[in-house]
């Protein structure tokens, strides 16, 4: 099962292979209202093909962010169709069946899913030579200087 974090919702999940540059990982796949979730029942999926280290207090729950996320579709794959999962850099390959039920979900989710994290915001506007934003607390609503672990008001964590 997977380990929801606070206000997550499964919106879909079925079993589905995740076909890797090191071999087909099968395993549960499920789309949350925030992420896509992996439980593999072998090996882990490989390190460069985007999925995280594996949940904490789990050894085979991985996960992408859906806002890295771009694009869901079905296409051709070397045996049969696939659901291809368009991320920021890489391309996921997913064989599991309900391919239009699947694309729908991901492309719905993605599109009312959560913010990009603050930091991933920062990182690209010093990417772009701009200055980074300043942060938000969310408990107090003051701002802090970006970069801040802190809130500077109120000492909330960010
Ligand atoms: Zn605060």
């Amino acid at each position: 099962m997977v380990l929801l974090q606070s206000g997550e919702t499964p919106l879909k999940s079925g079993n589905a292979v995740v076909l890797s540059g090191m071999g087909p990982r099968p395993g549960v796949f499920t789309v949350t209202n925030m992420a896509l979730v992996l439980e593999t029942s072998g090996a882990p999926p490989p390190p460069g093909d985007g999925w995280g280290p594996p949940t904490t207090g789990t050894t085979n729950e991985y996960r992408i962010g859906l806002w890295r996320v771009r694009q869901a579709q079905s296409v051709a794959g070397p045996s049969g169709p696939v659901l291809q999962i368009n991320l920021m850099k890489r391309v996921l390959m997913i064989q599991t069946d309900d391919l239009p039920g699947w694309v729908r979900v991901v492309t719905e989710a993605q599109a009312h899913g959560p913010p990009r994290p603050p930091e991933v915001e920062e990182r690209r506007a010093m990417k772009k030579g701009g200055v980074a934003p300043p942060r938000r607390c969310t408990y107090c609503t003051q701002l802090s200087p970006p970069g801040s672990i802190k809130c500077v008001s109120c000492g909330a964590s960010f």
